[in-house]
């Protein structure tokens, strides 16, 4: 069973992950973007770590809802309200249990990714984060390795793609050959997931 405690390490690690990672988002983000992928995510989590120590919420639900709050409101770019929505809508969904069961998350991990495709009306193929979310949250019904892996692949399997979706699609023909940075960031959220002890 997972419990709120298991949740708070999940994004303290995340935030750590992004600040070792923030110079090569950001580098995937200058070829095909505005290169503040990285400073956004580090902005943002490094937001939701203060938030989450300074009053830790009690229930799973309620430290992604917070977590999700403060990357909307600390986020300037289109990935803040993205994945404030995938955590807000993936806390909502598990409601105010303590604890929650892998499968529990999986199931709700799959509406935020919904929640997140809804918001920014992209889908599988359209080179974003959601070619990392939606394979990641299919393999977490099997295991938090197999979610790992899904999302690493789904990453990688952005570069051949051309952007439909979110600044890189302005590139048209010219974003093909580039690692989305969103779906590299989506990965190293849910390696992150995978890395945390305690599941
Ligand atoms: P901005 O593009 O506003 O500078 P970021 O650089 O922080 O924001 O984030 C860019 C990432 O956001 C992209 O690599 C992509 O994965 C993701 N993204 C952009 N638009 C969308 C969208 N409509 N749906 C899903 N993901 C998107
Ligand atoms: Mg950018
Ligand atoms: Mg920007």
């Amino acid at each position: 069973m997972l419990d709120a405690d298991f949740f708070h390490r999940w994004m303290t690690r995340t935030a750590a992950s992004v600040d070792r990672e923030a110079a090569h988002l950001t580098e995937l983000d200058s070829a095909i973007g505005d290169a503040d992928h990285g400073s956004n995510l580090q902005r943002g989590f490094t937001a939701v770590s203060a938030a989450l120590d300074k009053e830790p919420p009690q229930t799973p639900g309620a430290v992604l809802m917070l977590a999700g709050r403060q990357l909307i409101s600390t986020v300037g770019g289109a990935s803040g309200p993205l994945y404030g929505t995938l955590l807000r809508r993936t806390g909502k969904e598990l409601g105010d249990a303590p604890t929650v069961t892998v499968e529990e998350l999986a199931r709700a991990l799959g509406a935020g990714v919904a929640a997140v495709a809804q918001l920014g009306g992209a889908q599988a193929g359209d080179k974003t984060m959601l070619d990392a979310l939606l394979p990641a949250a299919e393999a977490l019904g099997t295991s938090f390795e197999a979610a790992r892996d899904a999302a690493r692949a789904g990453a990688l399997a952005t570069v051949p793609m051309q952007a439909r979706k979110g600044r890189a699609s302005y590139l048209g023909e010219r974003s093909i050959g580039h690692q989305d940075p969103g779906a590299t960031s989506a990965a190293l959220l849910i390696a992150a997931l995978a890395a945390t002890d305690g599941a």
